[in-house]
């Protein structure tokens, strides 16, 4: 199984996990309080039901051989939306790298 791939899918849900849970993603990990970690982790099982529930039993229907999302980007609140209007308030997403990963998130839904 390709790493690069793996990596790409755990970081779509990651993004859209945070976004769910109202987390910024370049919050220092440290700085989360309890309750909201517990509200990420039942996000991150959220997301990763309703990828399943949307028919995605293989990574192709996750990510296209461009390694682009694919099938499943029509679901997706933030991933690869960086510039687009929020889904929740309309704001426009904003999009940078942290540690080689793009990360995409609403500066008014999440902090
Ligand atoms: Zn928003």
């Amino acid at each position: 199984m390709d790493q690069k791939i793996v990596v790409g899918v755990g970081n779509i849900y990651a993004n859209e996990a945070l976004f769910l849970s109202g987390i910024r993603p370049n919050r220092a990990a440290g700085r989360i309080s309890e309750a909201r970690y517990q509200r990420l982790a039942d996000q991150v099982k959220l997301v990763l039901t309703s990828a399943i529930n949307h028919g995605g039993t293989t990574l192709r229907d996750f990510v296209g051989g461009d390694g682009k999302p694919g099938y499943f980007a029509q679901q997706l609140y933030v991933y690869g939306r960086g510039g687009e209007p929020c889904k929740h308030c309309s704001e426009k997403l904003q999009e940078s790298r942290i540690s080689q990963r793009t990360t995409v998130y609403c500066v008014a839904c999440q902090r």
